[in-house]
């Protein structure tokens, strides 16, 4: 296993791992331990670091089973967007949770901190690490939706076709839900599917 250097998180890995045990259900847990190792392989693959891959694949849904009152308290203390506030837990646990990442578990790297704030709904534009948080979460073992065996065989053949494949589909589903769709994963789908801006 992974031993930490101290560069990105003041705690140990097991010290974490307790800490997102208590933090989130048995389910939720066990998938982002699941993140964590397709995190390490994508990194691997994409000369990546593995150790800031593990934390940020660790950290993404920190704060997925946090009540509503916590978001709504940061959006309030950092003067957040108040476009935030149509918005409920799907896009508020990577869109403010990062800073509950911040604040609570020590980490500072801003690109960890923008992996996780940007692992839902993608962003313009995305640094290696913040693709392979948001393709590994897509594609981690446990996830079994139709079409992600092919979503992991374009993600390990070139990782920004990955995050195409993933943005098409997750916009396709949101409207045929007849969802809101955050602007952010509106800006996705220009800048990675289109591709004209
Ligand atoms: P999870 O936290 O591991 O379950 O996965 P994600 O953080 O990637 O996604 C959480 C939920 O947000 C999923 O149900 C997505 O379909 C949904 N989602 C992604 N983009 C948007 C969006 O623009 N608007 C809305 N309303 N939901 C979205
Ligand atoms: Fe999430
Ligand atoms: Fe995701
Ligand atoms: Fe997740």
């Amino acid at each position: 296993d992974l031993t930490y250097t101290g560069k990105y998180i003041p705690l140990s890995r097991e010290e974490l791992i307790q800490k997102l045990d208590d933090a989130l259900t048995q389910s939720r847990f066990e998938h982002v331990l699941r993140v964590e190792q397709m995190a390490f392989e994508l990194a691997k693959q994409n000369g990546e670091d593995v150790e800031k891959a593990s934390v940020a694949g660790l950290c993404h849904d920190y704060a997925k089973q946090r009540p509503d009152d916590d978001f709504l308290d940061v959006i309030k203390k950092y003067h957040l967007d108040d476009l935030l506030l149509h918005y409920g837990n799907a896009i508020w646990h990577g869109e403010v949770g990062y800073l509950l990442v911040q604040d609570e578990l020590g980490v500072t790297d801003i690109d960890i901190l923008n992996s996780i704030k940007h692992h839902t709904t993608g962003a313009k534009y995305m640094s290696k690490l913040e693709q392979i948080v948001y393709m590994a979460d897509y594609i981690e073992m446990g996830r079994d939706f139709p079409g992600v065996e092919e979503a992991r065989k374009i993600t390990f053949n070139d990782l920004a076709d990955g995050v195409a494949y993933q943005t098409k589909h997750t916009l396709e589903f949101l409207i045929s839900e007849n969802k809101p769709v955050y602007p952010k994963t509106i800006d996705t789908y220009n800048a990675w599917v289109n591709g004209s801006n």
